[in-house]
């Protein structure tokens, strides 16, 4: 095996652009116009040809996003905003700081994503609390788009906000529908280690209806209304930087052939990993955008032994996420769904994530494979 496996590579990324990211960055300190400069609505313009949605607003980061969707639909003191206990503390955080209440949802064991059984019981339980339920948050976990038509359906019964919290799955597909199109709101991320990242903080929401895109335009710049002077509400300052645009403009004419790519290496892991091992499920329907690629251990394996193993044979790993939602000082006095979040808590203790990235040769990829397999089988005493 050559080079070392790295679980992200954006030299390898950027020696393949060939200078383009160097020559866009190039024009923007050229002109000077680095806030709201021409490659910001060129973006947005690229990324809703992209996805599908009729409207793209950037802002600064994807937790922004979440909270200019909370602020454009008034979500605040009293309102119940459901959200899985399995994510990345941003889906809640963002429901936390408008005053409105995160409620803990568990997730399906098999794909990582919401689960509507228990996400149906948490909405009914939601007024016991006092609380008027408002809005969803689907997260679209490691890639892989949650089950967008059973949400649909219980959002539309209960006439609920359906939100996809997709920083990690921009570029994945549901149904022939790209990720971006599939909710009443979509918001992404453009951190660098997302599928589409930036060389910094970025995000964007996707929205299709137009009253509601100028109303988030306008809130991400102070609230302004139509002249420069003139604050017709209160906003942030949450507006994407014209280099993170002009990066994410380069990066976006790739990002499918990288999927692909991701797509490539995952079947390999899928294939070459012991066909006991719990490895990720894609629908037929679906495509992932490979964020990560997640195994869920065996009960009992010791995954702290797992991983230093690997790391000594030059195997990174990595564990998203150690510790559920509802179990974090900062959230666990938030409701939680009657029932518990038993595989939100037990995921946690058994997952973790192999390098997946799509400049990994086939052979790095074949070393992954070979070294977990005699790993795993050692660990949990298979031979
Ligand atoms: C990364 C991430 C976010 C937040 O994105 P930032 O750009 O870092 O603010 C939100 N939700 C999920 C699921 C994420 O993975």
């Amino acid at each position: 095996m050559d080079a070392p496996i790295q679980l992200l590579d954006l030299a390898a990324q950027r020696a393949r652009l060939g200078g383009r990211i160097e020559a866009a960055i190039a024009r923007v300190v050229e002109h000077g116009v680095f806030i709201m400069g021409p490659e910001v609505a060129a973006l947005e313009e690229e990324l809703a040809e992209y996805c599908g949605a009729k409207h793209v607003v950037t802002c600064a980061n994807g937790t922004d996003a979440l909270v200019l969707v909370m602020m454009a639909e008034n979500i605040g003191p009293g309102d119940a905003v459901f959200v899985p206990s399995f994510t990345f503390v941003a889906t809640a955080e963002a429901v936390a700081l408008r005053g409105a209440t995160p409620v803990f949802v568990d997730v399906d064991p098999e794909n990582f994503n919401i689960c509507p059984k228990s996400l149906e019981r948490a909405i009914a339980e939601a007024e016991d609390y006092g609380l008027r339920p408002r809005a969803v948050i689907a997260v679209d976990l490691f890639g892989l788009p949650a089950d967008y038509a059973s949400l649909r359906q219980l959002c539309s019964a209960r006439h609920l906000l359906l939100v996809a919290d997709a920083a990690q799955s921009f570029g994945g597909t549901y149904q022939s529908v790209r990720v971006g199109a599939l909710a009443d709101y979509t918001t992404t991320s453009f951190f660098p280690s997302k599928p589409l990242g930036c060389y910094g903080d970025g995000g964007a929401v996707m929205v299709d209806d137009a009253v509601k895109a100028e109303l988030l335009s306008s809130l991400r710049f102070h609230g302004r209304g139509s002249e420069k002077y003139d604050n017709v509400r209160v906003g942030v300052n949450s507006r994407l930087d014209t280099i993170q645009a002009a990066v994410l403009r380069e990066k976006l004419l790739i990002l499918d052939e990288e999927i692909a790519r991701r797509d490539e290496i995952a079947q390999a892991y899928s294939r070459g990993l012991p066909s006991w091992l719990s490895t990720p499920r894609v629908a037929s329907h679906s495509r992932s955008a490979w964020a990560q690629y997640t195994i869920t251990l065996p009960e009992g394996a010791d995954r702290g032994q797992f991983s230093a193993d690997l790391t000594s044979q030059g195997v990174p790993t990595a564990v998203y996420y150690p510790k559920p939602l509802h179990t974090q000082d900062g959230y666990r006095h938030f409701p939680v769904t009657s029932r518990g979040c038993a595989s939100s808590e037990s995921l946690a203790t058994r997952v973790i994530s192999l390098p997946m990235q799509p400049y990994l040769s086939l052979d790095q990829v074949q070393h992954v494979i070979d070294n977990v397999g005699a790993d795993i089988e050692t660990l949990i005493g298979r031979r």
